[in-house]
Protein backbone atom coordinates (compact mmCIF):
# COMPACT_ATOMS: atom_id res chain seq x y z
CA UNK A 1 0.00 0.00 0.00
CA UNK A 2 2.10 3.31 -1.05
CA UNK A 3 -0.90 5.03 -1.86
CA UNK A 4 -1.03 8.28 0.29
CA UNK A 5 -4.12 8.56 1.11
CA UNK A 6 -6.19 11.56 2.57
CA UNK A 7 -8.73 11.87 5.12
CA UNK A 8 -12.04 12.29 3.77
CA UNK A 9 -14.79 14.31 5.86
CA UNK A 10 -18.75 13.89 6.20
CA UNK A 11 -20.18 16.81 8.00
CA UNK A 12 -23.09 17.42 9.85
CA UNK A 13 -25.13 19.98 11.21
CA UNK A 14 -23.44 19.98 14.39
CA UNK A 15 -19.38 19.57 13.57
CA UNK A 16 -20.42 22.89 11.84
CA UNK A 17 -22.21 24.09 14.55
CA UNK A 18 -19.28 23.43 16.72
CA UNK A 19 -17.06 25.07 14.41
CA UNK A 20 -15.43 22.02 12.37
CA UNK A 21 -13.05 24.28 10.05
CA UNK A 22 -12.30 22.73 6.95
CA UNK A 23 -9.84 25.21 5.97
CA UNK A 24 -7.58 24.10 9.03
CA UNK A 25 -8.03 20.61 8.34
CA UNK A 26 -6.32 18.69 5.66
CA UNK A 27 -8.26 16.09 3.85
CA UNK A 28 -11.54 16.30 1.46
CA UNK A 29 -14.95 17.81 2.63
CA UNK A 30 -18.30 17.06 2.27
CA UNK A 31 -21.54 18.25 3.35
CA UNK A 32 -25.04 17.03 2.45
CA UNK A 33 -28.22 19.23 0.87
CA UNK A 34 -30.13 18.76 4.32
CA UNK A 35 -26.76 19.64 5.96
CA UNK A 36 -27.39 22.80 4.28
CA UNK A 37 -31.17 23.28 4.83
CA UNK A 38 -30.88 23.14 8.64
CA UNK A 39 -28.14 25.47 8.57
CA UNK A 40 -29.99 28.38 6.61
CA UNK A 41 -30.52 31.21 9.06
CA UNK A 42 -27.49 30.66 11.31
CA UNK A 43 -24.79 32.50 11.44
CA UNK A 44 -23.08 29.72 10.27
CA UNK A 45 -24.11 29.32 7.08
CA UNK A 46 -22.51 32.21 5.70
CA UNK A 47 -19.51 30.57 6.49
CA UNK A 48 -20.23 27.38 5.05
CA UNK A 49 -21.37 29.54 1.60
CA UNK A 50 -17.85 30.69 1.95
CA UNK A 51 -16.25 27.39 2.34
CA UNK A 52 -18.23 25.80 -0.63
CA UNK A 53 -17.34 28.89 -3.11
CA UNK A 54 -14.07 28.23 -2.15
CA UNK A 55 -14.05 25.04 -2.83
CA UNK A 56 -12.78 23.75 0.74
CA UNK A 57 -16.04 22.18 1.20
CA UNK A 58 -17.64 20.03 -1.46
CA UNK A 59 -21.61 19.48 -1.83
CA UNK A 60 -22.82 15.93 -2.52
CA UNK A 61 -26.54 13.95 -2.61
CA UNK A 62 -26.23 10.29 -2.02
CA UNK A 63 -28.16 8.12 -4.17
CA UNK A 64 -31.78 6.97 -3.41
CA UNK A 65 -30.68 3.76 -3.60
CA UNK A 66 -27.89 4.04 -0.87
CA UNK A 67 -30.34 6.36 1.52
CA UNK A 68 -32.48 2.81 1.15
CA UNK A 69 -29.76 0.80 2.67
CA UNK A 70 -28.90 3.24 5.53
CA UNK A 71 -32.44 3.27 6.23
CA UNK A 72 -33.00 -0.87 6.62
CA UNK A 73 -29.79 -0.98 8.83
CA UNK A 74 -31.30 1.88 10.64
CA UNK A 75 -34.08 0.45 11.43
CA UNK A 76 -32.84 -3.10 12.03
CA UNK A 77 -30.83 -1.58 15.21
CA UNK A 78 -33.76 0.34 16.41
CA UNK A 79 -32.18 3.51 15.49
CA UNK A 80 -34.60 4.42 12.67
CA UNK A 81 -37.23 6.41 15.17
CA UNK A 82 -34.53 8.97 16.37
CA UNK A 83 -32.42 9.75 13.22
CA UNK A 84 -33.07 12.40 11.04
CA UNK A 85 -33.72 12.47 7.12
CA UNK A 86 -30.71 14.57 7.38
CA UNK A 87 -28.67 12.23 9.89
CA UNK A 88 -29.35 9.32 7.07
CA UNK A 89 -28.28 11.48 4.45
CA UNK A 90 -25.42 11.87 6.18
CA UNK A 91 -24.59 8.58 6.39
CA UNK A 92 -25.42 7.19 3.15
CA UNK A 93 -23.15 9.68 2.08
CA UNK A 94 -20.15 8.63 3.98
CA UNK A 95 -21.28 4.99 2.83
CA UNK A 96 -21.01 5.64 -0.93
CA UNK A 97 -17.74 7.48 -0.71
CA UNK A 98 -16.94 4.54 1.32
CA UNK A 99 -17.49 2.01 -1.66
CA UNK A 100 -15.52 4.71 -3.71
CA UNK A 101 -12.38 3.71 -1.99
CA UNK A 102 -12.37 6.13 0.11
CA UNK A 103 -12.17 6.08 4.24
CA UNK A 104 -14.71 8.64 5.33
CA UNK A 105 -14.61 10.20 8.52
CA UNK A 106 -18.35 11.37 9.91
CA UNK A 107 -18.09 13.92 11.97
CA UNK A 108 -21.33 14.39 14.21
CA UNK A 109 -21.87 14.51 18.14
CA UNK A 110 -24.85 12.26 17.83
CA UNK A 111 -25.07 9.02 19.55
CA UNK A 112 -27.72 7.42 17.34
CA UNK A 113 -25.79 8.40 14.02
CA UNK A 114 -22.26 7.19 15.56
CA UNK A 115 -23.98 4.07 16.28
CA UNK A 116 -25.07 3.99 12.74
CA UNK A 117 -21.62 4.41 11.71
CA UNK A 118 -20.33 1.77 13.71
CA UNK A 119 -23.04 -0.75 12.47
CA UNK A 120 -21.94 -0.24 9.03
CA UNK A 121 -18.01 -0.17 9.63
CA UNK A 122 -18.12 3.78 8.89
CA UNK A 123 -15.72 5.75 11.01
CA UNK A 124 -16.84 8.67 13.30
CA UNK A 125 -15.27 11.69 15.45
CA UNK A 126 -17.59 13.95 18.19
CA UNK A 127 -16.21 17.25 17.87
CA UNK A 128 -17.10 18.05 21.24
CA UNK A 129 -16.54 15.09 23.70
CA UNK A 130 -12.59 13.97 22.79
CA UNK A 131 -12.90 15.41 19.99
CA UNK A 132 -11.41 17.92 17.30
CA UNK A 133 -11.70 20.73 19.13
CA UNK A 134 -9.23 19.40 21.60
CA UNK A 135 -5.69 19.94 20.76
CA UNK A 136 -4.88 16.36 19.90
CA UNK A 137 -7.10 13.95 18.21
CA UNK A 138 -7.21 10.15 18.43
CA UNK A 139 -9.28 7.18 17.71
CA UNK A 140 -8.57 3.11 18.27
CA UNK A 141 -9.03 1.27 15.21
CA UNK A 142 -8.93 -1.39 13.82
CA UNK A 143 -5.97 -2.00 10.94
CA UNK A 144 -7.72 -5.44 9.31
CA UNK A 145 -11.30 -4.31 8.95
CA UNK A 146 -11.79 -0.72 10.13
CA UNK A 147 -13.70 -0.91 12.76
CA UNK A 148 -13.43 2.75 15.05
CA UNK A 149 -13.38 2.31 18.71
CA UNK A 150 -14.25 5.31 21.45
CA UNK A 151 -10.78 6.51 23.15
CA UNK A 152 -11.48 5.71 26.22
CA UNK A 153 -12.35 2.09 25.40
CA UNK A 154 -10.54 -1.07 27.43
CA UNK A 155 -10.75 -3.32 24.01
CA UNK A 156 -7.10 -4.50 23.02
CA UNK A 157 -8.57 -6.70 20.46
CA UNK A 158 -10.96 -6.27 17.53
CA UNK A 159 -14.27 -7.62 18.62
CA UNK A 160 -15.58 -8.00 15.03
CA UNK A 161 -11.98 -9.71 13.79
CA UNK A 162 -9.41 -10.09 16.67
CA UNK A 163 -6.83 -8.43 15.24
CA UNK A 164 -4.89 -6.08 17.96
CA UNK A 165 -5.96 -2.65 18.06
CA UNK A 166 -4.08 0.18 17.03
CA UNK A 167 -4.69 3.98 18.47
CA UNK A 168 -3.81 7.01 16.00
CA UNK A 169 -2.73 9.99 17.06
CA UNK A 170 -3.22 13.21 15.31
CA UNK A 171 -2.25 16.45 16.24
CA UNK A 172 -3.40 19.87 14.45
CA UNK A 173 0.03 20.48 13.49
CA UNK A 174 0.34 17.29 11.57
CA UNK A 175 -3.06 17.49 10.19
CA UNK A 176 -2.67 21.09 8.56
CA UNK A 177 0.46 19.86 7.23
CA UNK A 178 -0.95 17.15 5.29
CA UNK A 179 1.33 14.64 7.34
CA UNK A 180 -0.40 11.07 7.16
CA UNK A 181 0.95 7.24 7.42
ZN1 LIG B 1 -11.18 -5.88 13.11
Amino acid sequence: MSQKRRPTFVLDTSAIIYGFNPQLIDGEHFITPLVVAELSGRKTKALVDLFLSSGRLKLRAPSDETKNHVKIQASSTGDLPVLSETDLEVVALALELKTEDQEPVVVSDDYSLQNLCNLLSISFKPMVTKGISQEYWWLIYCPACGETYEPTSKFTTCKICGHALKRKVYSKRQISNDRSE
